[in-house]
């Protein structure tokens, strides 16, 4: 990495920091090497990432280690043994690494690369999975990163995933013959991952095979409609690709791709989902947990700001990223919850951060009364109880409290803080 470059990664640490700690994550860094176990349990055996392209290694004491191919294991990883499940869920913590992948190197892909990522764990609410999005498209607008295209699909859980795998296997196996070689050789081992053949036979078998979003059970169902319709009420634009496949064995549910249309073969610039199992596959008891990563490197050539043309003068810090700033507004749910009324806060948590506030809203499943006392943790000035039209309004630091409509709740806040 050259002058100019890390002049324009720095920038974009400085505006990822902002957007990020604004929406309560906090910076973790984990080791650039992890045990190799974690990445082959985490990731998934069957994985490319962990049959071809990690750097593995013995130490002198005979002990397996393999530099860091991603993100999310290690983060889960340090979640359970710093025993963050204590505190109050979810956790939301965010890095910016360099990674290792034994890749074929080309334009946009590298051996060693930088991630930034963002990992939310302990919640399945589908409000989580629509605000890791809204941040990424957030985080990638603000870099200026151009022709950005959002794919996005349900993965169901393990169990509906299972069967849907078996169904897959057998269409694979009845037109083996039609199938590239590498293909017919990952039917047991991940028949998924046919989806991403560029091989034309294969393409084919693909057109007429079943897709898992038509054999999602209801549960998931319900959660990926919820997912949409905040995405849609925050006007983030996507397409449905029932085709969309991740290279980790991990996820579950939600899963989304940001492409850019300025990028050449390479144009993945980020993406990620839920993973719900992945906690208790690493010897927790069972966790959810929800988020991305993206490519800083490609970020950056898709920006076309690889020569360092991304502006460190307007990425000086505001100083409303900074983590101790406490929050302005706190998004509470009035009981009892409806799927309206979390459609309205999230709407709620949107206008409020597009207007600049440090918004959060409620993730976690917590009482009323619990709500209240997370709020005040956050140091929350105002706190907004939200049903689906109406909101109570409470100023905590002055104690009074006012009925309006909810989507009077931004515009209140913005005046009560103006006048203080
Ligand atoms: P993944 O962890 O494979 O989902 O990758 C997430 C993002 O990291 C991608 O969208 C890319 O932007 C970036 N990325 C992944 N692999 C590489 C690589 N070998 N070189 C550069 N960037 C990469």
């Amino acid at each position: 990495m050259l002058g100019e470059q890390a002049e324009s990664r720095s920038a974009l640490e400085v505006r990822a920091r902002a957007i990020l700690q604004g929406a309560g994550y906090e910076r973790i860094e984990t080791p650039a090497f992890e045990a190799t176990e974690l990445f082959a349990r985490g990731v998934g055996e069957a994985t490319d990432i962990v049959r071809k392209e990690m750097f593995t290694f013995e130490d002198a004491g005979g002990r397996s280690l393999t530099l860091r191919p991603e993100g999310t294991a290690p983060v889960c990883r340090a979640y359970l043994e710093h025993g963050m499940h204590k505190r109050r869920q979810p956790v939301k913590l965010w890095y910016l690494s360099s990674f290792f992948r034994h890749e074929r190197a080309q334009a946009g892909r590298y051996r060693q690369f930088w991630q930034l990522g963002a990992e939310a764990i302990g919640s399945d609410d589908p409000a989580v999975d629509a605000e890791t999005i809204v941040l990424l498209s957030s985080l990638l607008a603000e870099v200026g990163v151009r022709d950005v295209r959002l794919r996005l699909c349900s993965l169901g859980s393990p169990q509906t995933r299972g069967e849907y795998r078996e169904r897959l296997q057998a269409h694979l196996r009845s037109h083996e013959s039609s199938l590239a070689p590498e293909v017919r050789g990952r039917i047991e081992a991940n028949p998924l991952r046919a989806f991403d053949s560029e091989h034309e036979g294969t393409r084919r078998v693909m057109r007429s095979a079943p897709r898992l979003l038509e054999h999602l059970d209801a549960g998931d169902r319900a959660h990926f409609e919820a997912v949409r319709e905040l995405l849609d009420d925050a006007g983030i634009a996507y397409e449905i690709d029932s085709t969309l496949v991740r290279g980790l064995d991990y996820y579950t549910r939600t899963v989304f791709e940001f492409t850019s249309d300025a990028l050449g073969a390479q144009s993945g610039v980020g993406g990620g989902g839920r993973y719900d199992g992945l906690i208790e596959l690493l010897g927790g008891s069972p966790t959810p947990g929800v988020g991305w990563a993206a490519g800083i490197e490609r970020m950056l050539l898709a920006s076309g700001s690889s020569g360092g043309t991304l502006d460190s003068e307007r990425s000086r810090d505001s100083g409303t990223g900074s983590a101790a700033a406490p929050v302005e507004l706190f998004l509470a749910r009035a009981e009892p919850r409806s799927a309206a009324d979390r459609r309205t806060a999230f709407a709620l948590l949107c206008a409020a951060r597009s207007a600049g506030l440090r918004a959060q809203m409620e993730l976690g499943g917590r009482s009323l009364k619990g709500q209240l006392s997370h709020a005040d943790a956050l140091g929350a000035r105002y706190v907004a109880i939200v049903s689906e039209r109406q909101a109570s309004l409470r100023d905590m630091q002055e104690g009074r409290q006012e009925e309006i409509a909810s989507d009077a709740v931004v515009h209140a806040v913005l005046r009560g803080l103006r006048t203080l």
